[in-house]
């Protein structure tokens, strides 16, 4: 369906067309007219779906007609506040948010947006609250900030969103939420996004939303994930994964990769261990001061970086199309959160390859993914760094790609049958490509290092530093006499990493 016959004004359609959109999404389809139609709307949707635009645009076209009848609230002096509040659990989300708003807004007069997130400084902040402002979109903890102050005014708000709501209560916002709506009119539109409606999120809805508020279901958890290939490789130890890890990294396949891990240590060390190897990485977590976030996201944009080093909370948000892979080194501490990861690669109509790679101790994480999404991930070996443990056995009905068939892959994007090195559900099979395999027994150094791995990308600094990596990375890794997935860290891993993305 076009985006003219959901009801949109001309400045919006416009926009849309600028960026490219031909046919709503199917919860824009659902949740575009009524919103327009000023009702309250609990909408569960998977990220990636387009359920960003599904809020904006209505909110722009209330934006726009109030434009139209002559907006009153731009007079100086008057602190009015927002017409439109979104709240964010993260930065990242927020940020996103608002380029959202800025592209689809692009063709309105003046507009104004602002974010109001934690983590920079106050003063950008409050110039801002204090102009003539449209849209706000905040994190709840800092706006709770500036309402304290009496800093942000919210009596005139016209339209709250809650995006991601079910986040923002499992991290503790749940009063901040509650405390931020009383501010607000009650006549308000209020919208809630959700991965669901069930437990404390069912009840904030209730709380906040008109009796008679319109429920818009579009994907769920249970959804297949079409365009995102899942695989799992079960590893012996942490050398093992790092095996394993290198060995993806190195596939010519990989536009861009998000490596997750549990930790923000783990996110820094494995940067580190990566950047030696010279990858152009960088490591992305909430411990992190803003600025070097923001620059680090914009690394990734930019293609300066090509592979991202995240924990759970900073990757949320992160849309960049051209993230080919998400690769779990970590595991998530919750199920919700396997799905958030692996919907950062298969955006905007591309396809992308999700690989777990979990330990014996994972076992249970693994099974709770898979009754959460009801679909097994299909195992899947590499050639020469086969586990030597058995593999463990989760049984959830019949799994699928069990017979050791690989399922092919929407659009063919990585290969499947082909792709190099890799084998499904344990079955005896080649390295068709006769290439990545590692060397021997003591395979000390990543596969595809040293030769032109990554040709086609100019050379640049990274580059560089790749070779530079690799060769320290041989001189510190004699092939022989290691032990199988023997210490493979090169003295000095720590020292050698671009100050623009280090600490
Ligand atoms: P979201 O679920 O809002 O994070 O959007 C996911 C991605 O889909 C973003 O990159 C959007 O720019 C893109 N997108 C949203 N709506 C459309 C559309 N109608 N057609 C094509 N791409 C879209």
């Amino acid at each position: 369906m076009s985006f003219e016959n959901l009801g949109l004004a001309p400045a919006l359609t416009r926009a849309l067309a600028d960026a490219g959109y031909e046919q709503a999404t199917d919860v824009q389809q659902q949740a575009i007219p009524l919103g327009l139609s000023r009702l309250d709307l609990k909408v569960s949707s998977q990220t990636g779906s387009g359920k960003t635009a599904s809020f904006a645009l209505p909110a722009l076209q209330r934006i726009l007609e109030a434009r139209g009848d002559g907006d009153k609230r731009r007079e100086k002096g008057v602190v009015h506040g927002p017409r439109v509040l979104v709240l964010a659990p993260t930065r990242e989300l927020a940020m996103q948010v608002a380029k959202a708003f800025s592209a689809y807004g692009k063709h309105v007069q003046g507009l104004r947006v602002t974010t109001v997130v934690g983590g920079v400084p106050y003063g950008a902040q409050l110039k801002a609250l204090r102009g003539p402002l449209d849209v706000v979109i905040a994190t709840p903890g800092r706006l709770i900030d500036h309402l304290g102050s009496g800093k942000c005014v919210l009596q005139n708000l016209e339209m709250l969103v809650l995006d991601e709501a079910d986040r923002m209560l499992d991290m503790g916002f749940i009063d901040d939420i509650r405390h931020i709506a009383q501010q607000t009119p009650a006549q308000r539109q209020t919208v809630m996004f959700s991965a669901t409606f069930a437990g404390h999120v069912g009840r904030l809805a209730d709380e906040l939303l008109k009796p008679e508020a319109q429920t818009v279901q579009v994907a769920r958890h249970t959804d297949t994930h079409a365009s995102i290939e899942q695989r799992l490789h079960w590893a012996d130890n942490r050398q093992h994964k790092d095996a394993l890890l290198d060995h993806l990294l190195a596939d010519r396949e990989v536009d861009q990769a998000v490596v997750f891990t549990s930790t923000q240590q783990d996110a820094d060390w494995l940067a580190d261990r990566l950047a030696e190897f010279g990858h152009r990485v960088a490591s992305l977590h909430g411990g992190m001061p803003q600025g070097r976030r923001t620059r680090v996201l914009q690394g990734l944009r930019t293609r300066q970086l090509r592979v991202l080093v995240a924990t759970d909370v900073a990757a949320r948000g992160i849309d960049v199309p051209t993230i080919s892979h998400v690769i779990n080194y970590g595991m998530p501490m919750k199920a919700e959160d396997y799905v958030h990861r692996i919907g950062r690669t298969g955006r905007a109509g591309r396809n992308g390859l999700a690989v777990t790679l979990a330990e014996r101790r994972d076992v249970s994480m693994v099974k709770r993914i898979q009754q959460f999404t009801t679909q097994s991930i299909p195992v899947a070996q590499v050639t020469g760094l086969e586990p030597r443990q058995p593999e463990p056995r989760i049984f959830m009905g019949a799994p699928r790609g069990a017979g050791g068939e690989h399922r092919g892959h929407p659009g063919g994007r990585h290969g499947g049958h082909g792709h190099p090195g890799a084998r499904q559900g344990g079955r005896p099979g080649g390295n068709p490509a006769g290439r990545s395999r590692p060397e021997g027994p003591g395979y000390g150094r990543p596969p595809g290092h040293g030769d032109a791995a990554h040709a086609g990308r100019p050379e640049g600094h990274f580059e560089r530093r790749r070779e530079g990596g690799a060769q320290a990375r041989r001189a510190a890794a004699p092939a022989a006499g290691r032990g199988r997935f023997g210490d493979q860290k090169p003295r000095g891993a720590f020292q050698a990493r671009d100050s623009r993305w280090g600490r």
